[in-house]
């Protein structure tokens, strides 16, 4: 085998390429794995999931200083804030994590090409090196995990300066005065917080008439709510038609969607954050004949297999729930299934969260579906104002809601908004995934004082008998 010949090529180091390269290698496969980003790791870690948690974080405790602290009886004085070190921080951690793949790419023999890849055969992939080299790879199999991309609105040019995307939203150097999101989606909401929380006037224009579309219907009142009280501002039902940015800030001109009455929105920065799509330019998909959905998706059979034999895809790329975890579980299954195991992804029991505060996490089917496909359900649901640790920590707001098939008692979704929602809602992923009851996470027993109790209640109130309310 000569060097530049490989089991398997993968396309694109995020999450769905970095884990589908290191398991295969683990698996005894020969495997190449190419980035153009020039550091692996993807949307994820280095514009995405990582710097905005990073953020999100730093943000949260500002905002608690200034306004929990006093009430814990722990005085502060005034507050200063610098948002160079808060930025320092964010690029360490990124760059940690990005070097850990590095290594982790070493550890298991990943052969990693810092450059950009083009097929030019079914099993040939021409690598543009970033140092301007060429490299011929050939490969048996080839994945694409070339992930996704901002989605622009027409008539608004992303400049990552007045108008920016997610990625120059975490990367401002000064807090804006006023910031205004188009889309009131996952990042519109997450860093909206954060720039609101270190002092941005947010307002957020939706074009539907609710937050988090998708979501359970209690979650998105929950969260209008919420964000509302932390001072929000929200503009559902409305579409931005015109912007015109200059030196002191954007001009956007909003329309209303159901009455058509227009007014203006004058924005010191304005962050775009009105979903992604899928990433496939300079891939040389056309020349090899790889088949596109309608919405430019690669499409692929439940092997992740494209129409071109040897070819196959997988994350943001062919598209289904954008989510960093959900292309890891399918670079998992598909190394294996190269590997001649049974690689499979449940698509039922995919944890979807957003880490606002309170954190919103869901898994399964939300009850506007249930009722839809005329599912008979029994649903229960915990406030945390009664679950005895989220007193104790001060963050009351929110509730467990548990949906259970009406007649097995079978878990079919589960939605939480509050405290520690993104850690709570595995427990209920794993009920999803061995096709546990209600009364089986009712019957466990959760430790006390914990926020998991309020998953216990929420599961005893399915069946009507909840303690503590
Ligand atoms: P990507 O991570 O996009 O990786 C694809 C890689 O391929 C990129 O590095 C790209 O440079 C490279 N590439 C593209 N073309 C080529 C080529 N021709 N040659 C070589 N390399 C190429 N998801 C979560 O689950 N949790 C979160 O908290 C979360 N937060 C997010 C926050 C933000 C602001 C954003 C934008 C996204 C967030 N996501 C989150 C979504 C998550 O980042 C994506 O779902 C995930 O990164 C998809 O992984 P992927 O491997 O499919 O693609
Ligand atoms: P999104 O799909 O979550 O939200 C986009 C929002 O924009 C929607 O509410 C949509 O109705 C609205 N919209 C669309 N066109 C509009 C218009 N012309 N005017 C006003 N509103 C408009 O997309 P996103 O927030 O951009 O996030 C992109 C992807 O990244 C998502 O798929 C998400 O899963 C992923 N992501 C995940 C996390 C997380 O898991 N915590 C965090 C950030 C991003």
């Amino acid at each position: 085998m000569s060097e530049n010949r490989f089991d398997l090529i993968v396309i694109g180091g995020g999450p769905g390429g970095y884990v589908a390269a290191i398991r295969a290698a683990q698996l005894g496969l020969r495997v190449a794995c190419i980035d153009k980003r020039g550091v692996p790791g993807g949307t994820c870690l280095n514009v995405g999931c990582i710097p905005s948690k990073a953020l999100l974080q730093s943000s949260h405790h500002y905002e608690h200083a200034a306004e929990e602290f006093a009430k814990h009886g722990i005085q502060t004085g005034s507050l200063d804030m610098d948002t160079a070190a808060m930025m320092a921080r964010k690029d360490k951690v990124v760059m940690d994590l990005t070097k850990g793949i590095e290594f982790l790419f070493n550890k298991n023999g990943v052969a990693y090409f810092k450059g950009a890849g083009e097929l030019i055969a079914p099993d040939q992939v021409m690598v543009t090196l970033l140092e301007g080299d060429e490299q011929l790879l050939t490969g048996s199999n080839v994945l694409i995990a070339t992930g996704s991309d901002v989605a622009t609105l027409p008539g608004l040019e992303i400049d990552e300066q007045r108008i920016v995307s997610s990625t120059g939203a975490l990367s401002l150097d000064r807090v804006p005065t006023s910031l205004a999101v188009i889309g009131g989606g996952v990042i519109g909401l997450e860093l909206g917080s954060v720039w609101r929380r270190l002092g941005a006037d947010v307002t957020v224009v939706e074009f539907l008439d609710t937050l988090l579309p998708g979501m359970d219907q209690d979650i998105r009142k929950q969260m209008q709510r919420s964000m509302k009280k932390q001072g929000m501002k929200l503009k559902l039902s409305t579409k931005v038609t015109a912007a015109v940015a200059n030196a002191d800030g954007v001009q956007l001109t909003l329309e209303s969607v159901e009455t058509g009455a227009v007014e203006t929105l004058l924005a010191d920065i304005v962050l775009v954050a009105v979903g992604r799509r899928p990433y496939t330019s300079g891939l040389g998909l056309q020349q090899v004949g790889v088949a596109l959905d309608k919405h430019g998706f690669i499409d692929v059979d439940e092997h992740f297999k494209t129409n071109i034999n040897g070819i196959y895809a997988v994350g943001d790329v062919i598209g289904g729930a954008m989510l960093a975890h959900k292309a890891e579980e399918e670079g998992v299954a598909l190394a294996e299934h190269l590997a001649g195991k049974p690689g499979h992804v449940n698509y039922a029991a995919i944890p979807g969260i957003v880490y606002t505060s309170p954190e919103v996490a869901s898994v399964g089917r939300t009850e506007d579906g249930l009722k839809q496909d005329g599912v008979a359900y029994n649903a229960g649901k915990f406030p945390f104002s009664a679950n005895a640790r989220a007193r104790c920590n001060g963050e009351t707001e929110g509730f467990v809601k548990i949906l259970a098939d009406a007649t097995s008692d079978r878990v079919l979704g589960v939605h939480i908004v509050g405290p520690n929602a993104g850690d709570l809602i595995a427990e209920a992923v794993m009920a999803i995934e061995v096709g546990a009851s209600a009364e089986d996470i009712a019957r466990t027993c959760h430790a006390h004082p914990s926020m998991g109790e309020a998953l216990k209640e929420a599961a005893m109130a399915v069946d009507g008998r909840a303690i503590h309310i």
